[in-house]
């Protein structure tokens, strides 16, 4: 098992997908994904709860704020839109992606176990 000691999440998700090779924060790609493999067009984002509307009940970071409700909502609801967007532009392009929720960054085996599914392995 792979110890994450106290690694970034970008890099926590490199070592978990074991690829040697680099990877490129992508300027050129739909919605700039956090983690690029070119050579198997496979992509993944890391979404922060809050600002991309994580839905699960499980999470404890994504909240609608009390005050300026109609703002937020109005704001939150065009970044899920965004998201959603650019998810299928890549798809599209004939690339695969995967989207690593910010509270599942800490939940070592889990995290492990998507991102081996996701790279082949
Ligand atoms: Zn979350």
């Amino acid at each position: 098992m792979i110890a994450f000691r106290s690694l970034a999440p970008n890099e926590k998700i490199l070592e978990a997908s074991e690829e040697n090779s680099k990877f490129i924060h992508a300027s050129d790609l739909p919605g700039k994904p956090d983690l690029v493999f070119r050579n198997r067009k496979k992509a993944i984002f890391v979404h922060g709860c809050f600002w991309h509307s994580h839905e699960s009940k499980q999470c404890a970071i994504a909240h609608m704020p009390k005050s300026n409700i109609k703002y937020w909502k109005a704001k939150l609801s065009r970044n899920r839109e965004r998201d959603r967007k650019n998810l299928s532009a890549l798809k599209k392009m004939g690339w695969k992606t995967l989207v690593i929720w910010e509270c599942q960054i800490n939940k070592a085996p889990l995290l492990v176990k998507r991102i081996a599914a996701f790279m082949g392995r």
